[in-house]
């Protein structure tokens, strides 16, 4: 990525209120949001405290936007030129934009450089390329004796409600916000009450970098008031999520009202295998880095490891010394691997997991402590010899804990590997090239990667199988589930 503008953290200030219709506003109610540095628990600023009001306003905005000819007459190549006018504001302020994605979410900031950001400046990109290829088809059509001429369109749905959560907050949200506007939409968006920070920076760009006012409007809140009112609104056509499978669920009620279209990309708890002809070092850096990342705070961390009985103490090894090897600390410091986890009450949920993994009998490898004074700290943790049926094995974590598990043949660990609720994610380590694509092919998940983890190109399909979620997101056909397909026939 090109470099960034000359960015001075100690003179960093925050966008705090709420973007609708080009305009920086307060609440409705008045009332705000305290947003915490997880590293160190001081208050950064305060966000306004949206309630129905305020969304109603959003939606109102973004109603009247979308139908104003001046929206529309925005050419296609057009509209993809401002997106890549975004990429590039995001490119030159790279550095702000990473620091301030640390700051709020508490994440690594070197890795915050190379994957979030770069993700981020990729969609933009991505779908800004494709607002001009959006075609249709010409079905030949005879019928009752006579000759049609038919053919399809694909309008923009309308409305969007988009609502992030924390873990990835720039990168996600901008997966909703430029699949949206390539298709021609308009938005209105809810970023997690804990992590607002680089989306209100986002959305600032977005207008320096050429979208009209009122296209993209951001709505801070909590979600049981601003996202359940989003989700709930009558004028809203589709509502793509990101987050927790049970609120996913009340998404899916909220929906009904209007039939709204719906997108769902929710948790997971993803398995990785590690065959006894893999290359162990590489499956054991492989398989650390693919839970621990992020401090686990990662839809398709591969929280649960299957390893084959022969080389399992091997494995484990290999994991527990990988991990002994990532730095724990301020996700400012450069040379932190893995930052707090992102809130206290996401610390004690993770520390409960800890405790009834030990309860339930696994055997506790490593880890399993809160660290420092200050701050939402833990040292990754390692389970091993778990049994599938404990709630380590079975729940969705989201911190920095691993379950290895062995078994003894092919048959056995795609039963067991499908054998959850989930169906985000899934890896394979092995020299065996045909196996790979075997048990790829039988694992009941949206992305399978093989010899490798964590592999996001907006150009690939992401989402879940099962409970992990509804429809995909980025790639061709995330964009069309911002589309309507109309078929228009004309008698001959
Ligand atoms: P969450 O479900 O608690 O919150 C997500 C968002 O939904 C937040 O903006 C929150 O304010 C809002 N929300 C909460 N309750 C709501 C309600 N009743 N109505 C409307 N909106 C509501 O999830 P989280 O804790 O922010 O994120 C962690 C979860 O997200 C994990 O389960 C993780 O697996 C999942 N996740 C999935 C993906 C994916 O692509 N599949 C990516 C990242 C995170």
């Amino acid at each position: 990525m090109s470099a960034s503008s000359n960015f001075d953290a100690n003179h960093a200030t925050f966008r705090n209120q709420n973007l609708i219709g080009g305009q920086w506003k307060d609440a409705v109610s008045g009332k705000t949001i305290a947003v915490e540095n997880p590293a160190t628990e001081g208050i950064i600023t305060h966000v306004p405290q949206g309630v129905q009001e305020d969304i109603d306003e959003a939606v109102r905005v973004a109603r009247t936007t979308f139908q104003s000819p001046a929206w529309r007459k925005i050419r296609p190549i057009d509209r993809g030129r401002i997106l890549e006018n975004i990429a590039r504001k995001v490119e030159e302020n790279a550095d702000e934009l990473a620091y301030l994605e640390s700051l709020d979410a508490g994440k690594a900031i070197e890795f915050a450089k190379v994957i979030d950001l770069p993700s981020t400046v990729d969609v933009f990109r991505y779908m800004g390329g494709w607002c001009s290829k959006l075609g249709g088809t010409t079905p030949p059509i005879s019928f009752d004796g006579r000759e049609y001429h038919a053919y399809t369109r694909r309008e923009p749905i309308g409305v969007v409600g988009a609502i992030s959560p924390w873990n990835y907050p720039l990168a996600l949200g901008s997966w909703k916000i430029a699949s949206a506007l390539a298709a021609g939409c308009t938005v209105v968006l809810k970023p997690s009450e804990l992590t607002p920070l680089s989306t209100l920076r986002l959305a600032e760009l977005c207008l320096e970098a050429g979208l009209p006012e009122g296209a993209l409007n951001i709505v801070n809140g909590y979600g049981h008031e601003a996202g359940q009112a989003l989700a709930r609104h009558p004028d809203v056509d589709k509502i793509t999520f990101t987050g927790s499978t049970v609120v996913g669920k009340k998404i899916v009620e909220y929906a009904l009202g209007n039939m709204k279209r719906v997108t769902l990309e929710l948790g997971g708890k993803s398995p990785g295998i590690v065959f006894a002809d893999a290359d162990l070092d590489q499956a054991g850096l492989g398989a650390a880095l693919a839970v621990f990342f992020n401090s686990g705070q990662v839809c398709f961390a591969a929280s649960r490891l299957f390893v084959q009985a022969s080389v399992y103490d091997q494995v484990v090894e290999a994991v527990s010394a990988a991990a002994g090897q990532f730095k724990v600390g301020n996700g400012l410091d450069p040379d932190t691997m893995l930052g707090p986890l992102v809130s206290r009450r996401q610390q004690e949920r993770v520390m409960d997991y800890v405790q009834s993994g030990i309860e339930q009998g696994a055997r506790l490898v490593s880890g399993g402590k809160t660290l420092g004074e200050k701050g939402y700290f833990m040292q990754p943790t390692i389970f091993a010899d778990v049994d599938p049926s404990m709630r380590i094995a079975q729940e969705e974590i989201f911190g920095p804990v691993i379950s290895i598990i062995p078994f003894k043949d092919e048959a056995e660990v795609i039963h067991m590997a499908n054998d959850t609720s989930y169906g985000l994610a899934a890896n394979i380590w092995t020299r065996d090239i045909k196996k790979a694509h075997r048990v790829a092919h039988r694992l009941q998940a949206g992305s399978v990667w093989i010899n490798c983890h964590g592999v996001i190109d907006p150009a690939a399909p992401f989402g879940g199988f099962k409970q992990s979620g509804w429809g995909r997101e980025i790639s061709e056909e995330g964009l069309l589930a911002y589309t309507e397909t109309k078929t228009v026939c004309a008698l001959l």
